[in-house]
């Protein structure tokens, strides 16, 4: 059996913990986030496991539609400069506990998803550390 990795995140604008340990995933803390859409806007969680794509949101998402994603702390919007590789939707940015960044795509349906470390010497340093591959 693999080891799977959670991934503890955070908002890059205050710095709270997205982890809503009440709500778990797959047996882990999921990711808490507000979720908007043309037609609605609520609660998503996300299964905080690397590689799985799992997510109960409070109302139905379009297959392929695009979602804006805000801090359920400090309502800033989560967003960067770059778009996905696959279906050029733009990409969200979580910041990782241990430093670096997850980088999630806004269109419902699409799994891509990656994570880039700012200083990867000793960011990847930790995070091998920490999840022990
Ligand atoms: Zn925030
Ligand atoms: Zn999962
Ligand atoms: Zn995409």
């Amino acid at each position: 059996m693999p080891k799977t990795v959670s991934l503890n995140t955070k908002c890059p604008h205050c710095g709270k913990s997205f982890m809503d340990e009440e709500f778990k995933l797959h047996d882990v803390a999921s990711i808490k986030l507000n979720i908007e859409t043309a037609s609605n806007r609520g609660t998503i969680r996300l299964c905080s496991t690397y590689g799985c794509y799992d997510h109960v949101c409070d109302f139905d998402l379009k297959e392929s539609e695009i979602a804006k994603f805000y801090c359920p702390h400090c309502n800033k919007e989560l967003v960067c400069k770059d778009n996905c590789e696959t279906c050029d939707a733009p990409m969200i940015p979580l910041t990782l506990k241990l430093g670096g960044k997850v980088f999630i795509c806004s269109r419902h349906g699409c799994s891509n998803h990656f994570v880039a470390f700012e200083d990867l010497a000793t960011e990847v340093r930790k995070f091998y550390h920490e999840y022990g591959f």
